[in-house]
């Protein structure tokens, strides 16, 4: 993408309006734009990033055997009727009455219309275990929507929903989701630490919060330090096998949010010098609710033996738009983001240092043309604002790599490569970059 094509309205001064440095930062390096109060337009820059985010969000969940559909954001207000959660929302939730005077809703979450699909196909246990997830917009008339995309009211959400015969079935397609998100965080460069968390109205005993600590996350948490140490499983991990060691492993090392913290147990389990209390942001949160729904809406499937049971379900969240705000937290400096590659906008920018001398854009464009043409994603900044304003363009948007071509470097066959990560700096032959940022 050339850089004078593309559009990219970078902010000079800094947004009043923004509290925290990533909903800064997605303001100045021109991300996204508020349209009304935790409402967003997502611009290319951005936009980018939400589908590097979703995409691996989405192999994850295929790797773990759940099933994408596409179930719409408008629904019936009498499904929810059913569940007995059309009164008991309350504000939150968004009303709407077509012309027809119908009642519908913008849905929150989708654990009544999933349901309702469910039982309308589903009638024997030999179709069992089942999950199925989508990726999809949810609205939340949150009372105070702020810090950006951290806490919107129109959101991106992966929700899955997981159906089986029993309880020991359910806590299978409990523990997937679990490995699923450890590797899902893990991908994009966090550390997102499982805590026992609270179930609220939902029930069960079984829920965890995925956190990514940061000082200006809104939830209090309380964790073992040895808990940032702990492997997160790889790729080729078995989910038809036994996944409880893994699930142990993670669940002894003390990690609890503060609704649920046991200050007693803390102290006793957990030698005073790895004892941390900080704050952090919840990215994905995974619940079992047993026959929750499937008792009030009457999704029964018949059992090996041919009786009618209700289903044990459970669902598992994952807040895909504050994913781009909670990385940025994770990783920004000074001059501006830090995209870890797996998430980044482009993996390498080529900043043409003085546009309009000949061997230096032949360079450029030799470059541009090399990498593109290997599949390499990169930014060619052919605009001609001056040096400084490139690099500190390049530093805000948070690029990982930076191929700096200047005529001095290029005298001696050579051009300058940043990393942005840690700001260290190689020369290379071009044809070096290019063996270097396509292998
Ligand atoms: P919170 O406690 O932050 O309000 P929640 O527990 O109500 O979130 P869930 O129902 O568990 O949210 O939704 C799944 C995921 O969706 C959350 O883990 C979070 O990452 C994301 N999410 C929830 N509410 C919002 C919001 N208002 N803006 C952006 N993301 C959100
Ligand atoms: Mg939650």
């Amino acid at each position: 993408m050339r850089l004078s094509r593309f559009f990219l309205p970078i902010l000079k001064e800094n947004p009043k309006e923004a509290e925290i440095v990533s909903h800064r930062l997605m303001l100045r390096a021109g991300m996204m734009r508020q349209e009304a109060a935790g409402i967003y337009a997502w611009l290319p820059l951005g936009f980018r990033v939400l589908k590097k985010i979703e995409q691996i969000v989405r192999e994850e969940q295929d790797r773990a055997g759940a099933l994408e559909l596409l179930m719409p954001t408008l629904q019936l207000a009498d499904l929810w009727r059913e569940s007995g959660r059309y009164d008991a929302y309350g504000p939150e939730m968004l009303r709407i009455a077509d012309r027809h005077k119908r009642e519908l809703l913008y849905g929150p979450t989708n654990e009544e219309m999933i349901t309702e699909i469910f039982r309308a196909y589903v009638k024997s246990y030999k179709s069992l275990p089942l999950n199925l997830y989508h990726i999809q917009w949810k609205f939340r008339d949150e009372q105070r929507p702020r810090f950006g995309v951290m806490r919107g009211r129109e959101f991106l959400m992966k929700d899955a929903y997981s159906f089986d015969i029993d309880e020991a079935a359910a806590r299978r397609a409990y523990n997937k989701m679990f490995v699923a998100y450890l590797r899902t965080f893990a991908r994009m460069g966090l550390k997102a630490i499982p805590m026992r968390a609270e179930t609220g109205p939902i029930g069960g005993d079984l829920s965890h919060e995925f956190i990514v600590l940061a000082e200006t996350g809104e939830s209090g948490v309380f964790i073992n330090r040895d808990v940032l140490d702990l492997p997160v499983p790889a790729e080729d991990v078995d989910y038809d096998g036994d996944l409880t060691p893994i699930i142990k492993q993670w669940t002894s090392v003390y990690a609890a949010t503060e609704d649920v913290h046991d200050a007693a147990r803390f102290e006793s389990e957990v030698p005073a010098d790895k004892r941390v209390n900080t704050r952090g942001i919840e990215v994905g949160q995974i619940f079992y609710f047993g026959t929750k729904y499937s008792d009030s809406m009457k999704a029964l499937v018949a059992g090996a033996d041919g009786v009618d049971v209700p289903i044990h379900g459970g669902s598992y969240g994952v807040g895909v738009s504050r994913l781009v705000g909670a990385i940025i937290e994770a990783c920004h400096d000074d001059a501006g983001i830090k995209w870890p590659e797996a998430v980044a906008p482009f993996r390498a920018a080529i900043l043409n240092l003085k546009q309009g001398d000949a061997a230096v854009d032949g360079a450029c464009e030799k470059l541009y043309a090399e990498l593109s043409a290997k599949g390499v994603d990169v930014l060619y900044d052919d605009t001609d604002q001056r040096a400084g304003a490139k690099f500190a363009a390049a530093d805000l948007i948070g690029i990982p790599w930076q191929i700096l071509v200047g005529p001095k470097g290029l005298a001696e066959g050579k051009v300058e490569v940043k990393r942005r990560s840690d700001g260290s700096r190689e020369n290379l032959s071009p044809a070096d970059v290019v063996a270097k940022l396509a292998g």
